[in-house]
């Protein structure tokens, strides 16, 4: 079994479809193991987003994951972090895929954000590989944080 993390930031949060996307993971068999309610602040930041601080755009990212609360999830599955990457969709909201949660939801460009100075909202984080997905797990919940339990379909129909 192959766990990653979702998380479902400030923009998801403030536009109220939590559930909406929460639900979509759900449906297409993904097991929630770990789930809470965060508000990051600079320090927090700066480690999640390790790999971006030198970038340009990271000033605004920081201002975007810093300003209000994001949903933290971690899911369990075969081939989770493969599984939620394509759900997800590409970064820029107007280039990923329709059907993706990034198309169906979001329209930001790196254009139109650029000129603006601010980050591209895009709704959600998604680890990029099993070693991203390793670290960022253990960066964001502790051991007792994550849960085994046995899903429905695992107690009466596997
Ligand atoms: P990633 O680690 O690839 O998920 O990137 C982190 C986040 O940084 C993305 O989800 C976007 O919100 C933001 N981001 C990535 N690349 C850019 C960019 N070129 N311009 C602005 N924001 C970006």
């Amino acid at each position: 079994m192959e766990r990653t993390l979702v998380l479902l930031k400030p923009d998801t949060i403030q536009r109220s479809f939590a559930g909406e996307l929460i639900t979509r993971f759900e449906k297409v068999g993904l097991k929630i193991v770990g789930m809470k309610m965060v508000w990051v602040n600079e320090e927090f930041s700066k480690k999640h987003y390790a790999a971006h601080i030198e970038k340009k755009f990271y000033p605004g990212l920081q201002a975007m994951i810093t300003e209000g609360p994001v949903v933290a999830i971690v899911v369990e599955a075969p081939h989770a972090v493969s599984q939620v990457r394509k759900m997800v969709g590409g970064t820029e909201p107007k280039s990923a895929q329709p059907g993706t949660i990034r198309g169906d939801y979001a329209q930001h460009s790196y254009e139109y954000t650029d000129g603006k100075g601010i980050s591209i909202k895009n709704l959600i984080h998604a680890s990029g590989n099993a070693e991203e997905a390793k670290i960022e797990v253990e960066l964001w919940f502790k051991p007792e944080e994550i849960h085994t339990y046995k899903t429905v379909h695992e107690i009466h129909v596997f």
